[in-house]
């Protein structure tokens, strides 16, 4: 049997079927869904941290074809035998609508193997820093970036920076906690909240340039960051870029990911 951690070979994408084993609720507009991904088809899906999933259905009469980013780790894609992608509802979205009202357990989807380049190897004797800036549902790979990398690079630390409105729409909230637990000196979460107020006023209000930099240069200054992940709209991914840009962060260091124009 090939293993989920094995890399992936080189492979023609296409779709399979799998079996919906699990949808949690994330926050009132998000799901997660988990796939089995039975022994047979095990090496077509390995994936890098990162990576995203394809899924097809009928929506609506539709053919639709939507990309959803892996959020679980190498480590947990093993030992569960599963996938894991999570679905933040768009309003009047087709295929995110129909994930976060219809699928249930049991269900048998089309899922493509992975693909994307939203990546970085992981190096197992690494001493460095990762720092994602994601929002909102832009932190579905990074889940899987950060919590891979805590899990195979024991010398390496992570920061998230990560935006959402308020505190209830945070995805992965209760995970981000038990990651902070697990790993106490390794892993720090900032979260900047732009529809609800916090004590510290640098934490409060939409995650814009100005924002970013204040937070970057107490928490994270850029001389001490080693990969960068940024990820969700691209009003965010492009502020950050540029940014990063001006205060000398090596671009080859600087991954990210578009979910959508903003
Ligand atoms: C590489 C990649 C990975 C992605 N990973 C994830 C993921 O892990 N989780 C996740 O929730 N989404 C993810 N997305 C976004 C996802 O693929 C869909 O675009 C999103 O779910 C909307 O699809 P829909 O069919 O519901 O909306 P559609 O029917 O396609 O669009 C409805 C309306 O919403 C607008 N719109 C489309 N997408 C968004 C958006 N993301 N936010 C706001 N408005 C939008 C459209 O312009 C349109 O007006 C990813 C996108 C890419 C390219």
């Amino acid at each position: 049997m090939a293993s989920l951690i094995s890399k992936p070979a080189q492979r023609r994408r296409r779709f399979h079927t799998l079996t919906v084993t699990g949808v949690e609720r994330l926050t009132d507009e998000a799901v997660a869904v988990s796939f089995a991904v039975p022994d047979e088809l095990a090496s077509e899906f390995v994936f890098e941290p990162g990576q995203h999933l394809t899924l097809r259905s009928t929506v609506e009469g539709q053919d639709v074809r939507r990309s959803y980013s892996i959020c679980l780790s190498r480590q947990e894609a093993q030992e569960r035998k599963e996938l894991r992608i999570a679905a933040a509802r768009v309003d009047g979205g087709l295929m995110s609508g129909w994930i976060n009202d219809n699928l249930t357990v049991g269900d048998r989807i089309e899922v493509m193997t992975p693909l994307g380049d939203f990546i970085c190897a992981t190096r197992p004797g690494g001493i460095r820093h990762h720092v994602a800036i994601a929002a909102g549902s832009g932190i579905t790979p990074v889940m899987s970036l950060l919590s891979t990398v805590l899990a195979e690079e024991p010398g390496s630390r992570a920061t998230l920076i990560f935006g959402n409105r308020r505190r209830s729409s945070i995805m992965f909230r209760e995970e981000l906690e038990d990651l902070k637990h697990r790993y106490p000196d390794r892993f720090q979460v900032i979260h900047v909240l732009s529809r609800q107020a916090l004590d510290l006023e640098l934490f409060s209000g939409r995650l814009d340039r100005e924002r970013l930099q204040r937070i970057l240069d107490a928490h994270a200054p850029v001389g001490g960051v080693d990969e960068w992940y940024l990820c969700g709209p691209s009003g965010l991914v492009d502020t950050a870029r540029g940014l990063l840009a001006d205060l000398g962060a090596d671009t080859r260091h600087v991954h990210h990911e578009v979910f959508h124009e903003s």
